[in-house]
């Protein structure tokens, strides 16, 4: 049994349809724990940051502009092989190929505005966990 931490964002359009709850309780009942929880308004500069990878993908722009556009949830999910449960949990990146009852299927509206982010792997969880929380606010 591997317990580990991943980092999840609930994006713009999730905050701004009032859907924090409903996206959460998909979370919980996939058997995850939010251990760590925050609403923020993201500066260019930490999505520029975030994004990083991406930089020079050409809707890099586009993805800066949303994820500064309103507020986002910034969470730590802690559960059994979290990264990819929380993976499974968001369904495919374009939502149009997400499986039903994933938060994508459910709730994204587009491959731009697709509700959440989950981090990949056991790397990208740790640098992306430590960018948006000091380890005494993660509660477990
Ligand atoms: P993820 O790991 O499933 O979030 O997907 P990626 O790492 O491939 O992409 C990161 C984020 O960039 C996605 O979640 C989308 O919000 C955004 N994105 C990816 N591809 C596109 C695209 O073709 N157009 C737009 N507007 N956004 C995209």
């Amino acid at each position: 049994m591997t317990i580990q931490h991943t980092f999840s964002i609930l994006k713009p359009d999730v905050t701004k349809r009032n859907l924090t709850g409903a996206v959460n309780a998909l979370i919980e009942k996939a058997g995850l724990r939010i251990v760590a929880q925050k609403r923020i308004h993201m500066t260019r500069a930490q999505a520029e940051k975030f994004y990083g990878v991406h930089a020079a993908r050409p809707f890099f722009g586009e993805l800066v502009e949303m994820m500064t556009s309103a507020p986002v949830v910034v969470q730590v999910l802690e559960g059994e092989n979290a990264i990819q449960r929380y993976r499974d949990v968001m369904g495919a990146t374009n939502p149009a190929n997400a499986a039903p009852g994933t938060i994508r299927k459910e709730f994204a509206l587009s491959m731009g505005e697709n509700s959440a982010h989950g981090s990949d792997a056991t790397e990208t969880a740790a640098l992306e966990i430590a960018q948006f929380f000091a380890g005494n606010e993660i509660v477990g």
